[in-house]
């Protein structure tokens, strides 16, 4: 490696330590060292060589990218609100307060950016919220009955349900009970249901259903699905789904009041519970998520 010469060649020219980062290409990898190199003596104080120490930073470095990506989306989903309500109050003061017919529509455009900016906010606080506690393992857990929870999550969406003509059915055994933290799994649930509601055509069905599933030589598992005969998802979409911020059409989620962190939200609640989310879909035909929590 070039630089890795350089290094030990100016350390044995100065006789003086160095400090340098390198990226160094392993196949089709990217490896960011952090270097540090030294002169080495006997002792009688003659050189000998030199001493070179690299700390793999790769990881961190990816991190820090992937930190540094979210405050840039962060940012511009919430400058993209402001700017419309900067646009629509100076219009205002500029003399459309004079007009009422006009003075309203803006009005009720910056009521409606507001109440996305409050949406994304209340959002990105309930996914700190959510991250923080996992970190802490301090989400509790109780044995629940698993029908409560769902009709809960069911009846918070019932009013968007019937707007569109749409039925949400509910399958579980009334009796079946699941460990889990019954209001984080009944957020997680409002936002597939929504999803759900969001993404299908009126006058369809929505399932929502529960069922305890057994396995040898591990846990039992809980799964808890949401299905819909709406829009469907591209397969080269799904992986990407969960990301925060990601939508495979902005402007059709933007105009249904979407935040784009819905999905998120649902991965970090099944990992608070040590379990995981999964997504089958077909375009045109309709999606299904299941929630998957080890009892
Ligand atoms: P949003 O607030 O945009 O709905 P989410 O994180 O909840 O954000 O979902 C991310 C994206 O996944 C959505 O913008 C949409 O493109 C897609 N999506 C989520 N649920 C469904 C669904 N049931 N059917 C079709 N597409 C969906």
């Amino acid at each position: 490696n070039k630089d890795l010469h350089e290094i030990v060649d100016e350390v044995l020219a100065t006789g003086k330590p160095v400090e340098k980062d390198i990226i160094v290409f392993v196949g089709a990898d990217k490896l960011f060292l952090q270097t540090r190199a030294v002169p080495l003596a006997d002792e009688h104080d003659r050189p000998i060589g030199v001493l070179v120490v690299l700390n793999d930073m790769t990881r961190l470095h990816k991190l820090e990218n992937l930190r540094r990506d979210f405050v840039a989306n962060v940012s511009h989903e919430l400058k993209t609100p402001v700017t419309s309500i900067q646009g629509y109050v100076e219009t205002l003061l500029d003399g459309a307060l004079d007009n009422p017919e006009d003075a309203r529509r803006f009005l009720e455009i910056v009521a409606r950016q507001t109440a996305r900016l409050d949406a994304i906010i209340d959002d990105l606080l309930m996914l700190s919220r959510i991250e923080l506690k996992t970190e802490h393992q301090d989400i509790s857990l109780a044995q629940v009955k698993v029908l409560e929870v769902l009709t809960g999550a069911v009846q918070t969406c019932q009013s968007r349900a019937t707007e569109k003509n749409i039925r949400v059915e509910i399958a579980c055994d009334p009796a079946l009970a699941g460990l889990l933290n019954p209001n984080l799994i009944e957020q997680a649930v409002i936002n597939l249901l929504t999803n759900a509601i969001t993404y299908s055509p009126e006058n369809t069905v929505i399932a929502v259903s529960a069922s305890e599933h057994g396995h040898t030589g591990s846990k039992n598992r809980l799964v808890i699905s949401v299905k819909d005969h709406g829009i469907g998802i591209e397969r080269d979409q799904l992986e990407r789904l969960f990301e925060r911020f990601y939508r495979t059409d902005k402007a059709r989620s933007s105009a249904q009041g979407g935040t784009g962190l819905g999905l998120s939200i649902v991965k970090h609640i099944a990992i608070a519970h040590k379990g995981s989310v999964t997504v089958q879909s077909e375009p045109g035909q309709g999606s299904t998520f299941s929630l998957v929590l080890p009892q």
